[in-house]
């Protein structure tokens, strides 16, 4: 039980993962449990692994693990990669970071291409090393698409057209754990060969799952992949998914959830939820201008439309701004993490999120800055509402009476 007293209201979970569960959800998966190896279990395995596959745009295989985002992560190397092999990487943040020290652990080699962190990969440079890379060593390139520490998003068919224009054989690796029912993703089209995905951010889902959209060419690359792996094999999964079943004991009650999840994000529409996205993200942008703040992301080539990070005005603590918004308002903004820490927080606008949410969540941000003295313009909110009202889906004006 908790000694700290009752709070009204919601809390107002505005971190860019993990995000509010909708009330449907929740409801999906309150249920008893089932047999995992019977035929009310297969209908479900079949639904759910049939279902992802238009969230990632592909005809092809998705694996759903029972992990966080980083196991797909680490069974998106293992089962492609050899030890020593050589992967390009590019250090767009945090998340691009920890995938990094990653695939070393693994024993792989890593090629990394820095960034200032304010933009997403640039495409110019990727294609610049895979030129050099004449002898083909780089088996991999591994970028994060929607960079969840800076709100910089990597344009995935831009760094397709340069592998092409280099005419370099390596796989196409892409983290969208973020960017998944949030961010335009088409593993198909843009030719990925393992795009990596989780359950708690824009899939509005608890943590827990998480999803791996593979191609022919990164299976044909596990077949002769030598890195280590077993729990996280995708071999023993692809054949037991066949028939709808899973080789170890699935998360049954997420995978109800799941169901659930893609049914209400083709109700909405893919292309409507992803419209939802860029416009909530645009009016929060707006936010932060009129508040006469700096955005982490400098290029508008590059923003997300799932979080958006905010520098602090210099000599102010964004955590402790944060602690003030959530002991008065009653909401968790994002920390600012590795060198951002401190310097910068993040308001999250994906998932279930909408114009009111959206709205209440900037207002907490500002109602903050004036309780924290932190210097900032007025007309903020103003700004996001006026964007909001402009581009609202059924704007009627009443007549005079
Ligand atoms: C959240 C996140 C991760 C880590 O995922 P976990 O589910 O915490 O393991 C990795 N990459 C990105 C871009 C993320 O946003």
């Amino acid at each position: 039980m908790s000694h700290e007293p009752r709070r009204a209201g919601r809390h107002f979970l505005q971190i860019p993962g993990p995000t509010p569960v909708p009330e449907r959800i929740l409801a999906a998966m309150s249920r008893q449990i089932l047999d995992h190896r019977g035929l009310e279990f297969q209908r479900l395995g079949k639904r759910v692994l049939a279902g992802i596959k238009s969230l990632f745009k592909t005809q092809g295989q998705v694996i759903i693990f029972p992990s966080s985002g980083t196991g797909a992560w680490e069974a998106g190397l293992t089962n492609t990669l050899s030890p020593g092999d050589k992967v390009l990487m590019c250090e767009t943040g945090q998340f691009a970071v920890l995938w990094e020290g990653m695939a070393s652990k693994l024993g792989l080699e890593t090629d990394v291409i820095p960034t200032d962190w304010r933009i997403g990969a640039d495409a110019a440079l990727i294609e610049q090393r895979l030129r050099e890379d004449k002898a083909h060593k780089i088996k991999a390139v591994c970028v994060v698409h929607n960079e969840t520490s800076t709100g910089c998003r990597t344009r995935i068919d831009e760094v397709r057209k340069a592998m092409d224009a280099a005419k370099h054989p390596a796989l196409l690796m892409v983290d969208t754990i973020s960017g998944i029912a949030a961010a335009d993703l088409r593993h198909d089209e843009w030719g990925i060969d393992v795009t990596v995905a989780g359950s708690q951010k824009g899939m509005m889902l608890p943590p827990g799952l998480a999803f791996t959209a593979i191609s022919a060419k990164a299976i044909e690359a596990s077949k002769t992949a030598k890195l280590k792996k077993s729990y996280f094999a995708w071999d023993d999964m692809l054949s037991m998914n066949a028939t709808g079943f899973f080789p170890y004991t699935p998360a049954t009650g997420l995978l109800y959830g799941l169901a659930e999840a893609i049914d209400m994000i083709n109700e909405e529409g893919l292309e409507n939820v992803l419209a939802r996205h860029e416009r909530l993200a645009e009016a929060t942008r707006r936010a932060v201008v009129g508040w006469g703040l700096e955005l982490q992301c400098r290029d508008s080539k590059y923003y997300s439309p799932a979080v958006t990070t905010v520098v602090m005005p210099e000599g102010h603590n964004a955590d402790a701004y944060r602690k003030i918004v959530l002991d008065n308002f009653n909401m968790s903004l994002g920390t600012g993490l590795n060198k951002i820490a401190g310097k910068a927080f993040r308001i999250g606008h994906l998932g279930d999120t909408n114009e009111l949410t959206i709205m209440g969540a900037l207002t907490g941000v500002e109602m903050g800055f004036d309780l924290a003295g932190v210097p900032h313009k007025k007309g903020g909110v103003a700004a996001a509402m006026s964007y909001l009202a402009e581009t609202a889906a059924n704007p009627v004006k009443l007549a005079a009476e």
